[in-house]
């Protein structure tokens, strides 16, 4: 059986970066820049008063002053009006002509028009409390290279730069489907025999963590001639589509088979894993498919530990492998590789196995012991995506 290592090959086989779009610069934290930013200004793109209180000449030596007029920030620029003059000025103002420097009001005293240094206060320097015009770039100067992940600070040097609309890698369009004749949705009251469909809401709650929210999001049956219509439906202008349950060996599963008699070449079926096993992998035409097994863990752990990580790679942000140490940890039985529920605080959590999602409560991910040679101090570990 294939194991995760090969499986992950296979996958990145698979990406597809490339697609570009435009967002607004409003949504474009987090995404993967497509296009180079360059200043079309310097930076500052004047001599920058970087302190309230007064503009000065520093080569006079002198610690007092007439002060003579007010420059203040979105004004134009003012000449210094005569010798030991300054110029009250606000932070963010462009420095007036004729000045070289700038003394904080906490430093002085004033008195009607003239102010002077408090005692022990050392005359200005030249350049003191100015942020030179260029002095962090210039312009032409590249601030943001493509492929760059934008964060907070990037979005400064975007939208100082005019960028806005951003060009950024396109996300994949993916839907999810739920199978299983048994699901009912979650606001209905469920028969004896029938449950509330829960792995599309821990799914896209995941997906959403990561900025990755499905266009569509439904349910098919597990008759295989209504299976084939809904798919029929669903799949035109798809990239990707993951669907849950029905890829085991039941007599119902007939998710790989449906797919396979659409014209689907499947890329992978079953991983030599716990949970896991069954996941399913293939292509229709461009469309990507993942059929994940339907259990409530397994489903939430390959998503987390596959598709996600590939979405992600298809949109420009491949994850960096992280580990964590945890003590104590007993071999797994068998030689498959294992997920185990994981938490900061408690380390691996007992569990009762793929259904039992009441179990992850408490956890923040889980862990990755490999197969053999088994990663017991050391091993990988899948984070549950924060949520901003
Ligand atoms: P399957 O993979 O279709 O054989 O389903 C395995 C188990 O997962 C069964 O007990 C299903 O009832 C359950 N299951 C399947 N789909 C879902 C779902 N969307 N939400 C919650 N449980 C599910
Ligand atoms: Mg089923």
């Amino acid at each position: 059986m294939l194991s995760t290592a090969e499986a992950d090959r296979l996958l990145a086989t698979l990406h597809q970066v490339g697609r570009v779009e435009t967002v607004p610069l409003a949504q474009a934290a987090g995404r993967c820049l497509a296009q180079n930013v360059l200043a079309d200004r310097d930076g500052p793109p004047y001599h920058r008063v970087a302190m309230d209180g007064y503009a000065v000449d520093a080569s006079e030596n002198l610690g007092t002053w007439i002060v003579r007029g007010l420059q203040m920030a979105g004004k134009p620029p003012q000449e210094r009006k005569g010798p030991a003059t300054a110029f009250e000025v606000s932070t963010g103002a462009v420095l007036p002509g004729g000045c070289d420097a700038v003394v904080r009001y906490e430093d002085t005293k004033r008195t009607g028009d003239t102010v002077y240094l408090k005692p022990g206060i050392l005359l200005p320097l030249p350049g003191s409390h100015v942020h030179h015009q260029g002095t962090d770039y210039h312009k032409g100067d590249q601030l943001l290279a493509s492929g760059l992940i934008l964060r907070s600070p990037h979005l400064h040097s975007l939208a100082s730069a005019g960028t806005d609309p951003v060009s950024v890698v396109s996300r994949p369009r993916w839907a999810l489907a739920a199978t299983g004749d048994e699901l009912v949705e979650v606001r209905d009251q469920p028969l004896g025999w029938q449950i509330r469909r829960s792995n599309a809401a821990a799914i896209l709650g995941e997906a959403t963590a990561w900025g990755l929210r499905p266009d569509t999001e439904t349910v098919l049956p597990d008759n295989g001639e209504s299976l084939k219509e809904g798919l029929e439906q669903l799949l035109p202008g798809l990239e990707v589509l993951v669907l849950t349950g029905g890829v085991s060996a039941g007599r119902l599963d007939l998710v790989p088979e449906v797919l396979t008699q659409m014209g689907a070449q499947t890329l992978f079926h079953k991983i030599d894993q716990r949970p896991g096993k069954p996941l399913w992998c293939g292509q229709l035409g461009s469309t990507v498919l993942f059929g994940l097994p339907g259990n409530p863990v397994s489903s939430l752990f390959v998503f987390r530990r596959y598709v996600l990580p590939w979405l992600l790679a298809c949109e420009g942000r491949p994850l960096a492998e992280t580990r964590v140490r945890v003590q104590g940890l007993k071999p797994p039985t068998g030689h498959q590789t294992v997920f185990l529920p994981w938490s900061r605080e408690h380390g691996v959590l007992d569990w009762k196995g793929s259904g039992d999602f009441l179990a992850l409560a408490d956890s923040d991910g889980f862990i990755e012991v490999d197969a053999e040679p088994r990663s017991l101090s050391e091993p990988r570990v899948h984070q549950w995506g924060g949520y901003w």
